[in-house]
């Protein structure tokens, strides 16, 4: 199946950051003869702190799965199969292709999609290539599903992206607010942080805001169960309790922020009855939560897709900073806002710009000043980087169907399952002239669908550079050889772009990128310069911003209560609660919400391979409340049919009164290979927010009704591709 060459017997013992979730665990591991025979937790690991969830301890077991991609693979044409081709031919083909395109069609007719899964290094590579030198700015990245409103509401009300907290703050909060997330599955190591500190203090108290009674609640001293949509006026009511109570802390806002009297007037204009209802949640809660935010209390707020997923997911957090700014909790011990990513690298990515907005170091492809000091630094020609914004995610795909993209180069991800609207997306890979896909696994759904498959190096088979959620760049060391022909990522990147003539990409090591990466973080918000690759190897991990290698890295941000915008100021942002974009009607009666399960990850590439993981969660399922199932005679286990205007899907039914009844959960991680036809996402909307261009995956219309008794068939039919 694979061979590593030549096998070493010798054990290896070294530290490798999780490649899943966004928490940035450390992991110890163990290797001989070629495999990663153990993993642990590293005991001091500042992330961590010894934690380890059943993923990661897992994630040795999926490195020597049978489908790993171990040879570039090329199709000849549509109608013929992918064939076994060597490296040389493969790059030869990619760059002949991608420089035909650009020529007859333009820079912007070739696009780039990663993800956060991909390396700084690789991020790195890949912008330099697409924007640097083809000059198209259509690079984008799965965060653009998950934290691009994070970034946009950091930048609106901060002044900058980059979350200003750090885990130490959960020792140090009296009040921990999760809203929109379901952290006991998603990103389990911090929760069970955050149950510890309780348990060491027992007067935290915990505060879980979320529709559903999912694991997180289960477990909170509040839990307000928040209507879907609803988190703007749930917001917006604390802060005009807080007002109305003169529970601000006044010198900070006068000192620090400004748009406040703007801000107050119109939480004045509100009813609170209204704000109530629009959340759903009764007044008296309301006043409790209000008093757990007030009274100076250093309070801090974790937050994920629950409010980022939406068309209005930049306002959402917009909201809660306001809450942050109102009571001065932010810039000192347990106060701040907190995103958590969903990806080992997502806060790489957007530090060194792979989203179609952004140039590395936090620069903008819109202002003409970051464009020249860019251009500079790789040594282009002036003009070298287009000024137009890039495609986003779901407009990549769009464009591919309307034939107006002719190719798309698809790495470390997989869009034809967690894209919304997977029509769409299909359609737009039939459309496109190239589709490149790079990835340690094959066949994904979206690989089935590539004229090119290039085989990428994975997790332990590389030495690699990630930010985590609260802004900790680490060094993972290389375990063991990768598969067959697979390379890294970033040197796949470099190969393609040296075949196609550009000059800076002689990199020997994904050190010597590294440390061309970090000269462009120089007097930026995300300043890495004291991060060396020396330095991280020898220290494993530093907090940015990190401006010289005598400093020790950064705890927290805006300790100085100094923000980022030009004047230093915060700026308090009022937002008005926003229906969602498809509320139920009488054909679509109900609201579809998806979401992550503890055992799975994304879209199963990896965590299908471990025969634990698949015994906790086998199938995907839909989840809803025994007064649904009544209604429609449905019991557990039997086979329903949802549909939104968007297509319809057949899964088991789940009954459980964690849902409310006009609410159904999908989770989102079984794709066309093991539920065919059966993805959360041929339901899910693609509207996306004006700013952000976050798709609204929590909230859609849908139906349900019995399904016809051949469903199983095709479950079962899905389950065969389950490595059991
Ligand atoms: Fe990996 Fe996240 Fe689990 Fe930590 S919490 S071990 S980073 S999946």
């Amino acid at each position: 199946m694979r061979s590593r060459q030549p096998l070493d017997h010798r054990a290896k013992i070294a530290e490798a950051v999780c490649p899943y979730c966004g928490v940035g665990c450390r992991l110890w591991a163990e290797s001989a003869y070629g495999q990663v025979l153990r993993i642990k937790a590293v005991a001091d690991a500042p992330a961590n702190l010894g934690g380890i969830c059943a993923k990661g301890a897992t994630v040795h077991k999926t490195i020597d799965a049978p489908d790993r991609a171990v040879q570039p693979l090329l199709r000849a044409s549509r109608e013929r199969d992918l064939r076994p081709v060597s490296w040389t031919n493969a790059v030869d083909h990619v760059a002949s292709r991608l420089a035909a395109i650009v020529e007859r069609h333009g820079p912007d007719s070739v696009a780039f999609y990663g993800s956060g899964q991909l390396d700084s290094q690789s991020v790195y590579c890949a912008v330099k290539l697409f924007k640097g030198c083809l000059g198209t700015n259509n690079t984008d990245s799965n965060s653009r599903l998950c934290m691009a409103t994070a970034v946009a509401a950091y930048r609106t009300s901060l002044g900058s992206d980059g979350p200003p907290t750090c885990y130490e703050d959960i020792d140090e909060a009296e009040t921990i607010l999760i809203i929109g997330s379901n952290m006991a599955e998603a990103h389990p190591v911090t929760f069970d942080r955050i149950l510890a500190a309780r348990k060491a203090r027992p007067n935290l108290k915990l505060i879980v805001i979320d529709p559903r009674r999912t694991a997180t609640a289960d477990r909170a001293d509040l839990h307000v169960t928040v209507l879907p949509g609803g988190d703007i006026a749930l917001v917006n009511a604390l802060a005009k309790l807080l007002c109305e109570q003169n529970d601000c802390d006044e010198a900070f806002i006068a000192t620090h922020t400004h748009g406040f009297e703007t801000y107050r007037e119109a939480l004045g204009r509100l009813d609170l009855e209204d704000l109530a209802a629009a959340c759903g949640v009764a007044v008296s809660q309301l006043r409790e939560l209000a008093a757990l935010l007030g009274g100076g209390r250093r309070w801090l707020s974790f937050y994920c897709m629950g409010l980022g997923q939406s068309a209005v997911g930049m306002w959402k957090i917009n909201s809660l900073i306001n809450l942050h700014l109102l009571t001065g909790a932010i810039g000192r011990p347990g106060c701040g806002p907190f995103s958590l990513t969903g990806q080992p690298n997502a806060m790489g990515g957007r530090e060194i710009g792979l989203l179609s907005h952004q140039l590395p170091g936090y620069r903008f492809v819109e202002n003409p000043a970051d464009r020249a000091e860019v251009e500079n630094y790789w040594k282009r020609p002036a003009g070298s980087i287009s000024s137009r914004p890039g495609l986003t995610a779901v407009e990549i795909f769009r464009a591919l169907e309307r034939g107006q993209l002719k190719a798309v180069w698809i790495a470390a991800t997989n869009p034809l399952v967690s894209l919304p609207d997977l029509h769409h997306v299909r359609r737009g890979l039939d459309r496109a002239e190239l589709v490149i896909v790079q990835d340690a696994f094959h066949p994904t759904e979206t690989s089935q669908l590539a004229d090119v498959v290039l085989p990428a190096a994975s997790w332990g088979e590389r030495e690699w550079t990630s930010t985590n959620s609260d802004r900790t760049v680490a060094y993972s060391e290389k375990l063991v050889d990768p598969p067959g022909a697979a390379l890294p990522d970033w040197r796949i990147f470099c190969d393609v772009a040296k075949r196609l003539g550009y000059a800076g990409f002689d990199f020997q090591s994904a050190g010597e990128v590294w440390d061309e990466w970090i000269g462009l973080t120089a007097g930026r918000a995300c300043e890495m310069r004291g991060m060396s690759h020396g330095r991280l190897i020898a220290e494993k991990h530093l907090q940015w911003p990190c401006p010289h290698a005598a400093h020790a890295g950064t705890k927290r941000l805006y300790t100085d209560k100094r923000f980022a915008h030009a004047d230093g100021r915060a700026e308090f942002l009022y937002r008005e609660h926003q229906p969602p974009r498809e509320p139920p009607d009488h054909e679509f009666p109900l609201v579809l919400t998806t979401g992550r399960l503890y055992s799975h990850w994304h879209t199963l590439t990896r965590t299908s391979k471990v025969r634990q993981l698949n015994e906790r969660e086998p199938e995907p399922y839909a989840q809803i409340h025994p007064e649904l199932a009544t209604q429609l005679q449905l019991t557990e286990n039997d086979w329903a049919q949802v549909s939104s205007r968007r297509g319809t899907i057949r899964l088991k039914v789940r009954i459980s009164d964690r849902v409310p009844p006009h609410l159904i959960f999908i989770p989102i991680h079984w794709g066309d290979l093991y539920a065919p036809g059966n993805a959360a996402n041929y339901l899910t909307i693609s509207v996306t927010g004006r700013v952000a261009k976050q798709p609204e995956f929590k909230y859609c219309a849908v139906s349900v009704e019995r399904a016809p008794p051949e469903s199983g068939a095709l479950a079962a039919h899905g389950r065969e591709a389950l490595a059991l």
